[in-house]
């Protein structure tokens, strides 16, 4: 990271998730200022917004919430509507998209944060997404962004650079940078699990893949222990 970058300001796109409150310290241990924006789709879970919340207030960093509900309204999917969210046994392809794929969500909220990002003068966005395990979600790739990055500062005549910090790594590498990011007590309060339940229910794919990768990782989900206490 170079000197100029550390002076300046980022906004993470932050779901109160494992990553982006991975994405979150990362962009604390590298810009001085860090705000986050968290989005209302009309997500069935609203568990994610408390999350979000508790994270921003324990980071102390500003959490705004900007409501698109347009989301809802485009079709029906397991984040948003009444589907039961399929177990994937295996990696999903192009073809073969799980039912939690909301076609160009993070084209869109990216497009929001970049439109919010804009008007806060800030030219650094900092998300999530990650190529490595993709789950079959297309706009995670890394040409999805480097593409989207091109249309914002043409379109809105910005320099943004969208930062992917998760890009190229696995869900065990991920927990080892949230450790040296000093990020473990924060993912005490993260939502993972696709039943939106806390204690999380253990036995969802989202739930599965958070457990494998603290258990390759060799760190205790600070989750898990957070569960224990409150049953
Ligand atoms: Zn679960």
């Amino acid at each position: 990271m170079n000197d100029s970058l550390q002076a300046k300001s980022a906004l993470v796109v932050f779901s109160g998730g494992q990553d982006s409150t991975t994405c979150l310290y990362w962009a604390i241990n590298n810009f001085n200022a860090v705000r986050t924006l968290t989005f209302d789709y009309g997500q069935r879970h609203r568990i994610e917004l408390e999350c979000a919340k508790q994270i921003a207030e324990l980071a102390r960093v500003p959490n705004e919430v900007l409501s698109i509900g347009t989301f809802a309204e485009l079709g029906g999917n397991a984040l948003t509507g009444n589907q039961e969210v399929e177990v994937q046994k295996e990696k999903s392809n192009r073809e073969n998209l799980p039912n939690t794929f909301v076609p160009g969500r993070n084209l869109i909220l990216l497009s929001f944060a970049a439109a919010r990002a804009w008007q806060l003068e800030i030219e650094n966005i900092v998300t999530g997404v990650c190529q490595t395990d993709y789950s079959g979600y297309p706009d995670c790739r890394k040409n999805t962004i480097e593409a989207l990055q091109l249309a914002l500062n043409l379109g809105m005549e910005r320099q943004f650079v969208l930062h992917t910090p998760l890009m190229w790594l696995d869900k065990a590498q991920t927990v080892m940078m949230a450790k040296d990011l000093g990020a473990l007590e924060a993912l005490s309060f993260s939502h993972t699990c696709y039943n939106g339940i806390f204690p999380p229910c253990g036995s969802c794919q989202a739930c599965h893949l958070r457990n494998k990768g603290f258990c390759e990782a060799g760190v205790i989900d600070p989750l898990i222990e957070r569960a224990k206490k409150v049953t």
